[in-house]
């Protein structure tokens, strides 16, 4: 799947045509319109070699920049609108017997404190998200025999079932556990409670992949590379791919990122819902978080976000509070659709005192739940936990296939307001609830479409009275 030769040598072939503006011009171009115009086939939207131009185009070039970073934002807006998808993760195990030379949870790190949280306390965790607001979990686990695929689908029970006043409840639980086989998955699935499966390759790079995990239940290239395509053959709905940047050329794992979606897109006609783009942090006793060997800078970062938004239009791009508030603000004019906020890596972080002894990586926006949707609004974003495809079937290749005639938007649209107004009667306080409703007022009459006029008016007034989970 991922040919690395192949891939090195588009990159350096590419380097003399991303100098030229009239080539880049031609392939934003391109991108505009393909996106613009529906698509039925994913690959066709831009090349590889269209892509490796992309990435070599040199990031402190503003006049080159800015024009990559005007077609994400005009792509992101035909396509997702001004919606930003909020979810939390939940850590629920920190045991791990794998090496992974970045991360703070690996066996090594003797001076972290291990926990996995009992029944109760899990309970307590979702509770304390409920009443943030969170409506949309990703659930978390380090790979230990201690805590197994099992014990994992027993909380994800648990955790699905939790309620609490006044409307608290989790619609949906998206997964990210290391990679199981197709037996796993498939009691995934019958929980009926998971939506995307997420996992980061890492690095796509087999050097790079194998002195980053020398043992350990993650040394395994090819078993990692494999697990979408297992969990899709299992039945899965959607799968999230990801690599974490800084451990290798950027420009190298952006272009495999591509390659594994493109051959998951001709396998099962589906591609990734989701990437992630997370940067490497600070761990404790993680040799390689201090000094990561090939750190990515806030403009590579911010041009691979635009490029992503442009060569995979139909496909979530999910950012974490790894980042700063500031970047993270500029991301979301990038192309950024899904952000966390108000998170905890640590065990039981949410409803004890945190403690960054147990936490896997240091966050660099630690503000609560609330300020972030409070700044969404101001930015002119509607802050949704709609998890309405989930519930109609509208998942995989169904996604997909509406996503593709860029029809998902009158859909999400009300939906995303339903669910925000849901928030600011449930959870809001009196500043977001002004600026809130205001902004669902300004988003009713810009509708220009009359059925979905009248389903948001009758939906809205639905949950003013008190009912819940109201969708098309
Ligand atoms: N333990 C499972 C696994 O590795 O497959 C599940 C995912 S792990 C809990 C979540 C992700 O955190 C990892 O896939 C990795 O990309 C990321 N991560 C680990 N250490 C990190 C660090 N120091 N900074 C940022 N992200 C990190
Ligand atoms: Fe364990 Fe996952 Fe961290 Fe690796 S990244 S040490 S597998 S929790």
């Amino acid at each position: 799947m991922i040919d690395e030769t192949k891939i090195h040598n588009l990159l350096e072939k590419t380097k003399k045509a991303s100098l030229s503006s009239d080539r880049i011009d031609e392939i934003l171009s391109k991108a505009k319109e393909k996106a613009t115009k529906p698509s039925s086939e994913f690959e066709q939207n831009l090349t590889l070699e269209d892509v490796a131009t992309l990435l070599n185009i040199d990031s402190k070039n503003e006049n080159l920049t800015n024009r990559l970073f005007k077609t994400a934002l005009h792509i992101k807006e035909r396509i997702y609108g001004n919606r930003i998808v909020l979810f939390a993760p939940l850590y629920v195990s920190n045991y791990c017997a794998a090496s992974c030379l970045y991360c703070g949870f690996r066996a090594q790190n003797t001076s972290l404190e291990r926990k996995i949280l009992t029944d109760e306390e899990l309970i307590q965790e979702v509770e304390a998200l409920q009443r943030q607001g969170h409506k949309r979990l990703v659930m978390l686990m380090g790979d230990h025999p201690k805590y197994t695929i099992d014990d994992f689908i027993r909380h994800i029970k648990i955790a699905a079932n939790v309620k609490t006043l006044p409307h608290g409840a989790i619609r949906r639980i998206n997964v990210e556990i290391p990679a199981i086989g197709i037996d796993d998955f498939k009691k995934l699935k019958a929980t009926n409670h998971v939506g995307t499966y997420i996992l980061f390759q890492e690095t796509y790079h087999r050097e790079t992949y194998k002195k980053m995990h020398p043992f350990g239940p993650k040394s395994n290239y090819n078993w990692r590379l494999e697990t979408m395509t297992r969990a899709l053959d299992a039945g899965m709905d959607d799968v999230g791919i990801g690599a974490l940047l800084g451990l290798y050329d950027y420009r190298f794992e952006v272009l495999s990122l591509l390659t594994h979606a493109r051959f998951l897109d001709n396998k099962f006609s589906i591609g990734p819902h989701t990437i992630s783009v997370p940067r490497i942090k600070k761990a404790a006793n993680a040799p390689c978080s201090e000094n990561p060997p090939y750190a990515v800078d806030d403009l590579d970062f911010k041009k691979l976000t635009a490029i992503l938004r442009i060569a995979v239009p139909y496909t979530g791009i999910i950012l974490s509070t790894r980042e700063n508030p500031d970047i993270r603000k500029e991301l979301l004019n990038l192309g950024v659709s899904q952000i966390s906020a108000g998170s905890k890596t640590d065990i039981g972080g949410y409803s004890k005192k945190h403690n960054t002894d147990s936490s896997q990586f240091s966050l660099s926006d630690n503000r609560a739940t609330n300020e972030v949707i409070y700044e969404l609004i101001k930015l002119g974003f509607i802050p949704s936990w709609c998890t309405a495809c989930y519930r109609s079937n509208r998942t995989g290749k169904n996604f997909m296939d509406i996503a593709k005639k860029g029809e998902i938007h009158n859909l999400c649209h009300p939906n995303a307001l339903l669910t925000f107004a849901e928030y600011l009667l449930d959870y809001a306080d009196e500043k977001t609830k002004m600026a809130g409703w205001k902004l669902i007022e300004d988003e009713s009459k810009s509708i220009t479409n009359a059925s979905k006029k009248k389903f948001l008016k009758s939906a809205l007034e639905k949950v003013m009275n008190n009912t819940r989970d109201v969708y098309i």
